[in-house]
């Protein structure tokens, strides 16, 4: 069996091709810049060489999807013969409103629900459909699967996913906390309870996924019932160029001062915000971190601000959940970065968190960083949305 994963954004197209006998990978790549000046694309092929950076002509994703199949069946840089030798395509898509609570194959309904989603995704759902468009008009006969973002979190209870406005704008609009990153807190915290043996029917496991993007999750007996991103994945945590929670009156006042239209204040929120905003240096943790120790009071005040509001969220998913067994840390910084972990947890001690400092040293792999004596468990699950996308198409086929 042969799964290709596709993950559409914006610009971009990420593809993953499983051979999900050993879930080895037989090749992955990325198309960027389509539609945009001087796409490129690069290709790695498991055992030979590939290409890096290669300047193609896309100018839009069914022109990427095209390059990805061409690749895919090189003489050269090709892993498989024939396309019929994929089995199914599964497609990461980011919103379903709160229409899936699941992965789907993918018919007529399911690409109007994707297509009703665009005013909650503008910028990937309509990728998402072109993608699984092109793919059903180049690979005719072979399944989609959609496996959504927001699905995971579709367990949260009315009184986490309401906001405070209106009545009305929930029933007009379908205005309401969705949550995102699904796939990652669904493996992360399916593999938190199996490595942490947990009981999957009696734990309460709190998700951090800390990348350039971040969001945390509650999740009770393998249930999500609370997360840190919203309507859109701008609510919640401070992130790379995220400003997370904020006053909403900050939008006009900032419109106001500066003669911006709310879509012009909204892009600034989203991509010149967050740790970037802050420090003035970077919306990488590597770059906030080097210019901290350089004495950069703004990049180290990022850096706290961020790790702040983790530790009060955590905070809060413990009250959500009356307890916490396990807290799994994943994604770029909460994989690689003991010093964020130690930093979040050193919010904890009251509670009998402990972390094994050499542990917690080690980075990138599946680990238990707390200490035999930790009242919770603290775990390093490495994120795989790939490989769970996958998973989930071949479940589905
Ligand atoms: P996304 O998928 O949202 O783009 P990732 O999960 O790939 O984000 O995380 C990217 C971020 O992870 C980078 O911006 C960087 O700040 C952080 N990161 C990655 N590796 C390290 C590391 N070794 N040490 C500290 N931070 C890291």
């Amino acid at each position: 069996m042969k799964i290709l994963v596709l993950n559409c954004g914006s610009s971009s197209l990420k593809y993953q091709l499983f051979d999900m006998e050993n879930e080895s990978v037989l090749a992955k790549g990325i198309c960027e810049k389509i539609g945009l000046d001087a796409p490129q694309m690069s290709h790695t092929p498991a055992g030979k060489d590939g290409f890096k950076d290669k300047k193609v002509v896309m100018p839009d994703h069914k022109a990427a999807v095209q390059l990805v199949i061409e690749a895919l069946l090189d003489k050269e840089v090709g892993v498989i013969s024939d396309m019929s030798e994929v089995d199914a395509v599964g497609h990461r898509v980011l919103h379903a409103g709160m229409h899936y609570s699941a992965s789907v194959v993918v018919n007529d309904d399911v690409k109007r629900v994707i297509r009703e989603c665009f005013d909650l995704g503008p910028l990937h759902n309509p990728a998402n459909l072109i993608g699984i468009e092109a793919c059903e008009a180049l690979m005719p006969g072979t399944p989609n699967v959609a496996v959504f973002d927001t699905a995971f979190h579709q367990t949260m209870p009315e009184k986490a996913y309401m906001y405070a406005i209106p009545y009305e704008y929930f029933k007009k609009y379908d205005i309401r906390k969705y949550g995102f990153h699904g796939t990652s807190h669904s493996y992360v915290s399916k593999r938190a309870i199996d490595f942490g043996k947990l009981d999957p029917n009696n734990s309460k496991v709190i998700v951090c996924h800390l990348g350039n993007g971040a969001s945390i999750s509650a999740v009770v007996n393998g249930k999500c019932v609370d997360t840190s991103m919203g309507l859109t994945p701008l609510e919640g945590l401070i992130m790379g160029t995220r400003c997370g929670d904020i006053d909403p009156a900050v939008v006009q006042y900032i419109a106001n001062k500066e003669g911006k239209s709310v879509d012009e204040v909204l892009n600034i929120l989203n991509k010149k915000s967050g740790v970037a905003g802050v420090s003035g240096v970077s919306s990488d943790f590597r770059d906030l971190e080097k210019a901290s120790n350089e004495g950069n009071e703004r990049a180290k005040l990022a850096f706290d601000m961020f790790i702040y509001k983790v530790a009060k969220t955590v905070g809060g998913y413990i009250a959500a959940m009356n307890g916490v067994d396990c807290i799994a840390f994943t994604a770029g910084l909460g994989e690689n970065d003991g010093k964020a972990r130690a930093a979040v947890c050193s919010y904890l001690e009251f509670l009998g968190v402990k972390l094994d400092d050499e542990m917690n040293k080690l980075r990138g792999k599946e680990m238990v960083i707390s200490t035999e004596d930790s009242k919770v468990k603290v775990l390093v699950i490495p994120t795989n949305e790939e490989l769970a996308i996958a998973r989930e198409t071949l479940a589905l086929i």
